[in-house]
């Protein structure tokens, strides 16, 4: 039998107070004072104030002094591969093909296919069964995982440690929020950014893609047009004379 796996995300860790952390070093820049006083010394209004100063400048640098590490589950590896491409301030540890043996097929099946044709949908978990079938078998006959995982799907779940600066978060939020994006990884940089922001709300306050974010969209011909119900909000291109 074939199991559609739900994706799940939990917050494993996070920096205590991030947003204290936070304005503690760019308080820290400015001020004779060291950061340890400075974070406990610095009141709700103020912290608002400088996150908010920070994030319209861009001077984000001090952002990468709070972290959030998740738990992700029910992932495919279609969005494994998405997911790691973003490098810079994130890390991650990924269930392993070689050594974890899938023992019951477990896939993420598109939700078009999902809530479509009931025929198609059914040919596709016969697929995934067969394919199933064949990798137990060949397990049974001695063929370690790492080689049998060849057979696997791309739809394969996984089990996904990752861990994002605040600053890399906010990119990874920027990219993956956006309607252009995958749905799948789309799904989770949400439910990512729904977690976060119950732990640091005024951080991602307006993260989310760069129509939300900043106001523009670069997007361009491909632009899902979600800008023009964005007050304010502008179709930009990075070239200066376009
Ligand atoms: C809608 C969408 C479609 C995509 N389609 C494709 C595709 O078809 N094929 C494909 O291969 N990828 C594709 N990608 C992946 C994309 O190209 C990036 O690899 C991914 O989004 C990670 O972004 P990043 O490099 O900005 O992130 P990070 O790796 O986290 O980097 C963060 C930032 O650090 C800086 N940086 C990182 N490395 C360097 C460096 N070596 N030199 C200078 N500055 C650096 C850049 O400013 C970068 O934005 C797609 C992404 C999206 C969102």
């Amino acid at each position: 039998m074939v199991k559609n796996v739900k994706l799940k995300v939990s917050l494993l860790s996070y920096t205590t107070n991030p947003e204290q952390n936070i304005v503690a070093a760019i308080r820290q820049c400015y001020s004779q004072v060291g950061a340890k006083e400075l974070k406990e010394k610095t009141n709700k209004e103020t912290r608002e104030r400088l996150i908010r100063q920070i994030m319209a400048s861009g001077h984000t640098s001090t952002l990468e002094h709070a972290s959030f590490t998740f738990a992700v589950e029910g992932v495919s590896r279609v969005t494994e591969i998405q997911l790691v491409r973003h490098r810079i301030g994130c890390s991650y540890s990924i269930q392993s093909g070689r050594y974890v043996k899938r023992g019951e097929a477990q896939y993420v099946i598109p939700p078009v296919i999902l809530n479509g044709d009931k025929k198609v949908l059914k040919k596709i978990k016969k697929h995934f069964e067969n394919t199933q079938k064949l990798y137990n078998e060949l397990l049974d006959l001695g063929i370690k995982a790492e080689d049998a995982r060849y057979l696997q799907p791309q739809s394969l779940k996984t089990k996904i440690v990752v861990t994002m600066d605040a600053r890399a978060l906010l990119h990874f939020l920027t990219l993956r929020c956006c309607r252009r994006a995958q749905w799948e990884i789309q799904a989770l940089a949400r439910e990512m950014l729904r977690v976060v922001k119950k732990k640091a709300p005024i951080l991602f306050e307006n993260a989310g893609p760069s129509c939300v974010s900043q106001g523009i969209c670069f997007e361009g011909d491909m632009s899902c047009g979600l800008w023009k119900t964005i007050k304010g909000a502008e179709l930009k291109t990075r070239i200066k004379n376009e």
